[in-house]
Formats: C-alpha cells, sequence, structure tokens
C-alpha cells in the first residue's frame, strides 16, 4: 500500500477505508486495553490519533512508540469519540522504523524554550512551531516568485562571491584560498591579493543590487533572491550574519512607483499568508497569545491574525524623514528622555525604537520614511534637488521596524562618479558599474526585503533565530 500524507487524510480522508501513515510520535497515552498514539508527518500541524489495541499488538512493541519514535501504520480512518479531532485511526498494523530512546531524547512532550531549542536545531523540525514556521516559510518563497512572476518580472542569480562591497559598509566576510599563517606580501607589507585565488580580494556578498541593476537595464523588470551575507557584529533579534533577501529591481521606475510595488509586494504575501497557511497562522497566533499572557496589557502585540489583516486593508503613511524627524522631535518619549538615543534633529540615524514609535504609537499603520540625509544613506542613490537629501525609501513595520531599504538610483554618470569620490567608494574597480551610466542610462530603482524580517512579522515570532532553519550569528554556527 502506498502511504498517504497526513495532510490528505484529514482532508479528503474517508472513514472506513484503509491507508498506511508514517512520522514520529509525539505523545502516547492510554490504558490497559488501549493506547492513544499522537502521530506526525510533517505534512500539516495536526496530529493523526492512532488508536492501538495493546492485546493485538503486545505491550513489548507499543512500549517502543515513544516520543520521537517512528511509526509505519496501516489502519481504519473511523470517526473519533474523544474531542479535538473528527476522525482517527484504528491500527491494523503497526512497525516502528526506528527507536528513540526516551532517556537520551531531548524532546519531551511538554513546553520547551525557544532558547533550549535553538539549542537543539537539528530536533527543532519536529516541534509544532517550528514545523509551522517552516511551511509558512515555503508559501511566503513561492508567493514571492508567484508575484513576480506574474509581473513579469525575471529572477537573475546574483553572485555570492563578489570583489565589490555593494552598502560601501565594509560588514563583510573575506573569500579566500590563501594560507592565514603565510601570507604572500607586497613589497610595501600588505597582503598581495593577487596571489589568491581570483587574484583580487573577494568577499561574500551584502546584497545582489549591484548586479541586479545590471541586469535591468537590459530586461527592465527584475528580481533576485538569494543568501546575504553580513558581518556585523549586533547581537539583535533582528540582524542575522546569514540572511535571504528579495531586491527587486525596475528600469524606468520612480520612487513613487519604487514604493507602490513595495506596499503591493508586501500586502500581497501578507494575503497569501492568511488565505494558503490558516492552520498554522492559528497555531502561532495562540502560541504568541499563550507567550505574553504575563505581560500587561499595553505590552501585547495585537492578535496575529488581526495584525496582518490590518497590514492589508490599511494604506501605509507615506512621509519624508525631515517630516518625521520633527514628530520625533515634538514626541513624549523625547521630551520625557525614554529614547535611548535622543532625537536632535535634522540629520539623526533612525535607530529601531524611533521606527517603531512612529509605526506604532503615531501612525499606528506601516510608515514609508523617504528622502534622507545623503549622509546617512548609501551612494547610489539618487540626489534631489536640494542637494541635501537622496530619493531613499524605509518601509517601517510594527513589531520588527525597517522591512525595505529602497531608493530610487543615481543614474547620471557624473553625479554618480562624485557621490562615490566624497564616500571614498573606489570607482575603477566599479567601472562595469557606471558603464551603465554611460551606455542609455534611465531613471531606475529597486529596493531589498529582508526576508526572514518578513517572516518575523508573518509568524509574530519575537527572534531572527527562530525563522530561518539554522541561524548564524556572532560566536555561533553550529548545524
Ligand atoms: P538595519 O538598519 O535594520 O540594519 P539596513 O539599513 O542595514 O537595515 P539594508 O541595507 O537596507 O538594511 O538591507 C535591506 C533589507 O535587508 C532591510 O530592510 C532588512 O529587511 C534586511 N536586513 C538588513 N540587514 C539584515 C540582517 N543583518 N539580518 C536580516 N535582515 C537584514
Ligand atoms: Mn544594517
Amino acid at each position: 500500500m502506498r502511504r498517504t500524507k497526513i495532510s490528505d487524510i484529514l482532508k479528503t480522508g474517508e472513514v472506513g477505508e484503509e491507508y498506511l501513515v508514517k512520522g514520529w510520535v509525539r505523545t502516547r497515552r492510554g490504558s490497559r486495553q488501549v493506547n492513544f498514539i499522537a502521530l506526525n508527518d510533517g505534512s500539516v500541524i495536526h496530529n493523526l490519533q492512532i488508536v492501538a489495541d495493546v492485546e493485538k499488538f503486545g505491550e513489548d512493541l507499543l512500549r517502543r512508540a515513544t516520543t520521537g519514535a517512528s511509526l509505519a501504520i496501516t489502519g481504519k480512518l473511523s470517526p473519533s469519540q474523544g474531542s479535538g479531532q473528527k476522525v482517527e485511526m484504528l491500527a491494523e498494523k503497526l512497525e516502528v522504523l526506528g527507536d528513540c530512546d526516551p532517556n537520551a531524547y531531548p524532546l519531551q512532550p511538554k513546553k520547551h524554550s525557544l532558547e533550549f531549542l535553538r539549542e537543539k536545531a537539528h530536533l527543532r523540525f519536529r516541534t509544532s512551531t517550528f514545523s509551522a514556521i517552516a511551511r509558512v516559510r515555503h508559501a511566503m518563497i513561492f508567493a514571492v516568485h508567484n508575484f513576480f512572476t506574474s509581473k513579469g518580472f525575471v529572477n537573475i542569480h546574483t553572485p555570492i562571491i563578489t570583489a565589490s562591497d555593494a552598502e560601501g559598509a565594509g560588514e563583510m566576510f573575506q573569500v579566500t584560498t590563501m594560507d592565514l599563517n603565510q601570507l604572500p606580501k607586497k613589497e610595501d607589507g600588505g597582503i598581495d591579493f593577487s596571489k589568491d585565488f581570483f587574484g583580487k580580494a573577494t568577499n561574500l556578498t551584502v546584497s545582489g543590487q549591484l548586479e541586479g541593476e545590471l541586469a535591468a537595464m537590459g530586461l527592465a523588470d527584475i528580481y533576485t533572491f538569494g543568501p546575504t551575507f553580513r558581518a556585523e557584529n549586533s547581537n539583535t533579534t533582528r540582524h542575522l550574519a546569514e540572511f535571504w533577501m528579495i531586491e527587486p529591481e525596475m528600469a524606468f521606475y520612480d520612487l513613487n512607483d519604487n514604493m507602490d510595488l513595495a506596499e503591493e509586494f508586501l500586502k500581497y504575501l501578507i494575503r497569501y499568508a492568511l488565505d494558503h497557511c490558516q492552520d498554522d497562522l492559528d497555531f502561532l497566533s495562540k502560541r504568541l497569545l499563550e507567550e505574553e499572557k504575563n505581560k500587561k496589557a499595553e505590552e501585547r502585540s495585537m492578535e496575529l491574525l488581526e495584525k496582518l489583516r490590518f497590514v492589508v486593508e490599511n494604506e501605509f503613511v507615506r512621509l519624508t524623514y525631515t517630516e518625521a524627524i520633527q514628530i520625533l522631535k515634538d514626541s513624549k518619549p523625547n521630551k520625557k528622555k525614554q529614547f535611548k538615543y535622543p532625537i536632535e534633529g535634522y540629520g539623526a540615524d533612525l535607530q529601531s525604537e524611533h521606527e517603531r514609535f512612529l509605526v506604532e504609537k503615531h501612525f499606528k499603520k506601516p510608515v514609508v520614511l523617504t528622502d534622507y540625509p545623503k549622509e546617512i544613506k548609501a551612494f547610489y542613490m539618487k540626489l534631489n534637488e536640494d542637494h541635501k537629501t537622496v530619493r531613499a525609501m524605509d518601509v517601517l513595520f510594527p513589531q520588527i521596524g525597517e522591512i525595505i531599504g529602497g531608493s530610487q538610483r543615481e543614474e547620471n554618470y557624473d553625479k554618480l562618479l562624485a557621490r562615490m569620490e566624497e564616500m571614498d567608494i573606489p570607482a575603477e574597480e566599479m567601472w562595469w558599474y557606471l558603464d551603465t551610466r554611460r551606455f542609455g542610462a534611465v531613471p531606475h530603482s529597486g529596493f531589498g526585503l529582508g526576508f526572514e524580517r518578513l517572516m518575523l512579522f508573518v509568524t509574530g515570532m519575537g527572534n531572527i533565530r527562530d525563522v530561518i532553519p539554522f541561524p548564524r550569528t556572532p560566536k555561533s554556527a553550529e548545524f
């Protein structure tokens, strides 16, 4: 008999029919006569209740069906007498595929802390929380490709190893095959990277944007969706050293077109989750309520599904950085010195506490901030007429702060070159990027969505380490 997934059994299984299921035991309980085994195979948040007759299978066999053990069971589907499920399976055949020593197995049929499970990341896929997150993550990956495909965008794989620093922030992991104990030196004592694998210094990419722009200058609408690496030593709940980023880049788009696309994109993704991940989101919503039940009312977040619907149904507020600074400067927490970084005026780099104040307290809606001072943004952003600000846009979300960063790009060759010189970006090495401004340059725009920031929002999880299967953070690269 062929194996049927539990998700299919619960959806379309017919009472009285016989099925074969395989999965892992979540719990087993029972009496002398009958055992109830909750079996999960990862296809859906719900378990299938297996009813096993003790006399039929013998206590020795059933005793091996401990939490974590894997089983294959053939049986008839029957209406369930118990509460909590509509159907259950009356076992006819039961085979233990893999035993699981209950004294050694770290996952018990009780609530484990997220911190504990992070140390058991090799096993946490077997918990309800992490299997739900993994399924939602998959649905979001699919939705990203769906959205752009429906709009005629072309997916471009940009390089993971690069010689350029797209952000000019210098937070990069070097890539080398040189022997670190015997580095070849130049006459001036510096390291001779011409002896390295690529003949120059290389690193893991911090963004696919620069190469994405090259593709957009021929294909018009492209997007990347790839791993991104930042050696920033910020141990926050929103930063990973290795994360996934989606970066669309569009020829002929100005900043307004860019904002429209970003808003439509985020709403599409969240609606997709609401439409396709109901069971998992219900579970995650309950998890969040449980986690926050001891918090004071004003510290609790909005109920998960309500929060997701709220974003889908409301227009994002759009305002300039300068307007935002004014609001923040006059705000209560600023006057009462409650911000860790007080806002004195124009020029301040906004911290997550400021972003969240604007979104959660002031506007109570997602916010798009535009036209930041050029000093705090990347070299490639288009300079405004005031020569002070650039056409940048950050999308700010409740709970997260910045979820998207983007801009209209500087397409004027001379202005771009001047910005690169001002900011010490080596123009000779970026000749290929500058070339696009020499040969048929057009206005264009793009943005980057941090995929795990989206996942934080959609799942209501509080720590970015819990929405990627194998987090990479400072001093942590186990598994
Ligand atoms: P932040 O100020 O939060 O560090 P950033 O300004 O460095 O963000 P960008 O360079 O604009 O971010 O990158 C685009 C997007 O990538 C961000 O909006 C965010 O969603 C995501 N992102 C940036 N850094 C990280 C990180 N270390 N881990 C996870 N996601 C990140
Ligand atoms: Mn950053």
